[in-house]
């Protein structure tokens, strides 16, 4: 996701400098990095990094193969009824499962619930909803153990009730908040959790439309029902998935081949200028190619461009306004393909985003030599989100990167090495620094544990600008739109619309 451009730069400059100072007084009473306690420090108390794993596989308790779900969204009563068949194993020392559904938390919405061919006569009997520590998401934990050996099958049918207004169903993955698909199906949400997903979208009514998704979306005629089958060929982090169905008549579409890269730009009829977004592309991506490496989705890009906000990557996708429309293009080599371990790991890819597409060129100076903080230890590792310092500290931290390293190409050098070895291997913020130490012979792994691992004694916290300013794509239709359909107040969307 990007967030908005920044405004005038007075007011920031000020505040800096207010902190830096404020900063440097707290810094002469904070023990150095070679003092011996603050080493041990970075290992944090949330738990400390070495005990990661164990404490995300006591927490998620599953390791999900497959993900098939049918989702027939039903314009005319604003409402989705969904069929999910999740096969998964046990992680390590685990035998009572979990999952994340958020409608099931919320609501009474499941109607069936079978695990590993067992039907329940009454779903709601065969979970219990869980708070889980150092997480603000709750999940649904099984009534009974399992083996915690073979390989389970859970299938739950369930309904989600849209919030009505103009008819269209899509996924709206806001990950600073940390919100993913565990909204529409049964899942994990973290990024590490890589899983094969097929989606079966359905749209029951006579009117067209069209559908825009992650990787392969092949039409399959089914009756009176019009189907899709989304397919992104490979495992992939459930919050990745994209897919956007909306009436066939109020969209153009246009699309082709831009350096070899199969590109589908859609948009609402009268909305966005997809002719201006397809020439950002055509220099854009080849610059990609030539600076990352090889697009990383066989199947090519699809935007659903919109008219305001910003976007959301997506796995070969985005919903996005023409202003984030480079930002969200780059993400689909760090979020999108190379994927963070945790949640709170994911500041990389907003950092090496932001600092590479110049998205916040104001921060393009290095990090300053006192700053330190709590940006990943600060948050648990089944945390949902990121910490929001990850666009204007992380560009400066990528800045210092790049200089240490002797210039902005060395970097991009870094990147292309990381892509194409770490690509769909999760990976933490440590393991970042060792890959660096790997490519170059530096080692940052002291500035790594100050940056990230240490406190916020430095003052810094504050300078991180709040989470209501990030800036989720609009999917609000053109007032023409809404007047045909007699909703020029309407507002479409689970929550009544963008923010
Ligand atoms: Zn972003």
């Amino acid at each position: 996701m990007n967030k908005d451009r920044l405004p005038g730069t007075a007011w920031r400059t000020r505040l800096l400098a207010g902190l830096a100072a404020l900063s440097m007084q707290f810094f002469s009473c904070s023990p150095g990095s070679e003092h011996p306690g603050h080493i041990d420090a970075w290992e944090n108390d949330l738990p400390s990094y070495a005990d990661e794993l164990r404490f995300v596989d006591d927490a998620l308790r599953i390791d999900i193969a497959a993900i098939d779900a049918t989702l027939t969204y039903r314009p005319q009563e604003a409402a989705v009824d969904g069929t999910a068949r999740v096969r998964f194993r046990m992680r390590p020392g685990q035998t009572r499962p979990r999952i994340h559904f958020d409608p099931a938390c919320c609501g009474d919405v499941i109607s069936s619930w079978t695990l590993d061919g067992r039907a329940w006569a009454t779903p709601s009997d065969a979970f219990q909803v869980v708070d889980v520590p150092g997480s603000t998401q709750r999940m649904l934990e099984f009534v009974e153990e399992v083996d915690p050996v073979r390989e389970h099958e859970l299938i739950v049918s369930y309904r989600l009730a849209l919030a009505g207004g103009y008819p269209c169903f899509s996924t709206e993955v806001h990950d600073l908040k940390g919100s993913g698909n565990e909204e529409l199906f049964p899942t994990l949400n973290t990024p590490h959790e890589l899983a094969r997903h097929r989606i079966t979208l359905r749209v029951a009514g006579a009117a067209p439309y069209r559908c825009l998704g992650s990787g392969s979306v092949a039409c399959t005629a089914a009756g009176d029902v019009q189907e899709w089958v989304l397919d992104p060929e490979r495992e992939v982090a459930s919050y990745t998935l994209m897919f956007v169905l909306l009436p066939e008549a109020d969209t153009v579409l246009r699309q082709g081949a831009i350096a070899g890269i199969p590109v589908r730009i859609c948009a609402f009829r009268g909305g966005a200028d997809i002719d201006a977004a397809w020439n950002e592309l055509e220099s854009w991506l080849p610059q990609l190619v030539a600076d990352i490496g090889p697009f990383p989705m066989p199947r090519g890009l699809s935007v659903f461009l919109v008219s305001g906000g910003g976007g959301m990557e997506y796995f070969g996708a985005t919903i996005s306004s023409l202003s984030a429309l480079s930002h969200e293009v780059f993400h689909m080599y760090f979020a999108c393909s190379a994927v963070a371990r945790t949640y709170r790991d994911s500041w990389i890819d907003e950092a090496v985003t932001s600092w590479y597409d110049r998205t916040y060129p104001d921060y393009l100076f290095p990090i300053g030599e006192d700053f330190r903080s709590s940006m990943v230890s600060g948050r648990s590792p089944v945390a949902v989100g990121f910490d929001g310092r990850a666009y204007y500290q992380g560009t400066q931290i990528m800045e210092t990167l790049a200089r240490r390293l002797g210039g902005r190409s060395a970097l991009v050098s870094f990147l292309a090495y990381v892509h194409s070895r770490y690509a769909f291997a999760p990976f933490s913020t440590m393991d970042l620094a060792d890959y660096l130490l790997d490519f170059s012979g530096v080692d940052m792994r002291d500035e790594f544990r100050e940056w990230f691992y240490s406190d916020d004694s430095g003052g810094t916290a504050d300078v991180a600008v709040p989470a209501d300013c990030a800036a989720p794509p609009d999917l609000t239709p053109p007032r023409s739109i809404l007047r045909r359909q007699g909703l020029d107040h309407g507002r479409r969307g689970r929550d009544g619309g963008g923010e």
